[in-house]
């Protein structure tokens, strides 16, 4: 683990800015907490973030989190980017994105239950 984050630390360096949450991201990633499921033939995609609370689900390309620091701070404009999404980017930098694959059926199951999770996870941060 230790050598993990020493990995992903030197390698994400351009990241380091954001301080405090540059060193949770970078536990999150050297730990594999970023997971993309790839959903086929239709090819789409849904990236969660393994967070201390539980699972968040983010989409990099909007960009966007389903985290309260994200909701209450960031798309209002405090701060720039939350832990998650900074995950991501140093997981996508580092080539440390698990990719799992599941078939189109299973989309529906998914998703009930990842956001199952998140509206858990929202309901703690109140
Ligand atoms: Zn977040």
């Amino acid at each position: 683990m230790e050598a993990e984050r020493k990995a992903v630390t030197s390698r994400a360096s351009e990241f380091s800015r954001y301080g405090p949450k540059f060193e949770k991201a970078v536990d999150t990633v050297a730990s594999g907490g970023v997971k993309e499921c790839l959903f086929l033939p239709s090819g789409r995609r849904v990236v969660s973030v393994v967070g201390t609370l539980g699972d968040e689900l983010i989409d990099p390309s909007r960009p966007y989190c389903s985290c309260g620091n994200f909701f209450f701070r960031v798309s209002h404009g405090g701060e720039e980017t939350c832990y998650h999404l900074l995950s991501f980017m140093i997981a996508a930098k580092t080539g440390r994105v698990d990719i799992l694959e599941f078939s189109d059926e299973e989309f529906g199951d998914y998703l009930s239950a990842v956001v199952r999770d998140v509206l858990e996870v929202f309901a703690k941060t109140g």
